[in-house]
């Protein structure tokens, strides 16, 4: 195992500080929370501690058992004061808490002698700090570190993130542009490193991402209600499970009850006028997306790389619903920031927490776990 000699953070990673109960969104509902073999032992090991096992379950697993807070994925955590403080820490300190816990809204990758610190934007108030960024999201790096260089997977990142930070391309074909680069390797798995990095390198051609974006042009005339219709399914079938979280019940009930009655053909000229709209969030949308890539693209695997960029398409697709929804239902036909801050985390905590019971969905639903290329294209470019 290579010794950890170099930390790296995500910009403003130092400014973040929990904001406990002053936060809607406590961390404890929305998702299974594991607790790691190392905090279980120490709870079954000290005898003031072992009543917190009762609400522990034992989830058989494929090759890897896991240990669960006693909850449903939608419930609250059973050790949440009515304060909306964790128990635990209250009672026995923070050094008795779950990795996971403890380390929420930390994530940290591993790469040979490099460990990056980066920041979920479940949590509403890194989606907070993100907001008030003026600048493009970075990992603050030291120029002499050559591990991007050395690993195919970063190299990949890296151009995920060039392609997300250009200037002058909506959001939407920017999606499309990084999706259609990781389907096109997909198609040529037998690359070499060599080869890899001359296909990447097409990407940073003005004239090359022209070409590209004018392939996607046929897939903006289509049928712009057929599409509405598949994202709002979509949406419906989503947020089933998860419109009754105690911290998702206000933002979701009363947009839920709409997709019930809505009429597509009657809300769809408003679209276009919604959408010019909603350009004025691209740039914050732009630093969330770019963080969950520096976060969660991280696999040598192309394929988990691809599904970690198709839940992170999944979540825009929601977010951007979400808030027409709620654009749709309020008189003055405006969007407000904090609707948008609060679909980031809430969206960032049902796919991109729960990627599992998706991935199950999208089986069920489409009988693949990665989405064909077209489709993907049609509901983004609607
Ligand atoms: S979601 Fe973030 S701010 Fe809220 S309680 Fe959890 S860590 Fe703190």
């Amino acid at each position: 195992m290579n010794k950890i000699e170099n930390i790296l953070k995500i910009k403003e990673y130092d400014k973040f500080k929990c904001i406990a109960d002053k936060c809607n969104f406590t961390c404890c509902t929305g998702w299974d929370i594991n607790v790691d073999t190392k905090t279980y032992n120490k709870w079954r090991e000290n005898k003031d501690l072992k009543y917190l096992l009762d609400n522990v379950r034992f989830i058989k697993g494929h090759g890897k058992n896991k240990f669960l807070i006693k909850k449903e994925t939608n419930g609250v955590c059973p050790f949440l004061s009515n304060e909306g403080l964790c128990n635990i820490v209250t009672d026995h300190g923070d050094e008795y808490l779950s990795l996971t816990c403890r380390s929420f809204p930390r994530i940290e990758n591993d790469f040979e002698d490099v460990k990056e610190l980066t920041l979920s934007c479940s949590c509403p108030e890194v989606v907070n700090i993100i907001s008030h960024m003026e600048e493009k999201i970075y990992i603050e790096s030291n120029n002499s570190l050559s591990y991007i260089e050395d690993l195919g997977c970063l190299k990949i990142r890296e151009s995920l993130v060039n392609i997300l930070q250009k200037e002058d391309i909506r959001i939407e074909n920017k999606l499309i542009l990084s999706y259609d680069m990781l389907f096109n390797m997909l198609d040529n798995d037998d690359l070499t490193y060599e080869n890899l990095i001359e296909f990447l390198d097409n990407y940073k051609s003005k004239n090359y991402i022209k070409e590209e974006l004018n392939k996607y042009k046929d897939y903006e005339n289509k049928d712009t209600i057929e599409y509405l219709k598949e994202v709002n399914s979509l949406f419906i079938d989503i947020i089933e499970n998860y419109r009754n979280v105690p911290s998702f019940k206000e933002a979701l009930k009363d947009i839920y009850k709409f997709t019930e009655e809505i009429n597509i053909e009657k809300f769809v000229k408003n679209w276009k006028e919604f959408k010019d709209l909603f350009k004025e969030y691209d740039n914050l949308i732009e630093n969330c997306i770019v963080s969950k890539v520096l976060s969660s693209c991280v696999s040598d695997d192309l394929e988990e790389m691809i599904i970690s960029f198709e839940m992170i398409i999944l979540e825009y697709l929601l977010i951007r619903h979400a808030v027409f929804l709620r654009y749709y239902i309020n008189i003055k036909k405006e969007i407000s920031i904090q609707d948008v801050k609060d679909y980031i985390v809430i969206f960032s905590r049902i796919i991109g927490n729960n990627s599992e019971a998706v991935i199950e969905f999208l089986l069920d639903m489409y009988e693949s776990e990665i989405l064909e290329f077209d489709y993907i294209c049609s509901l983004i470019l609607i």
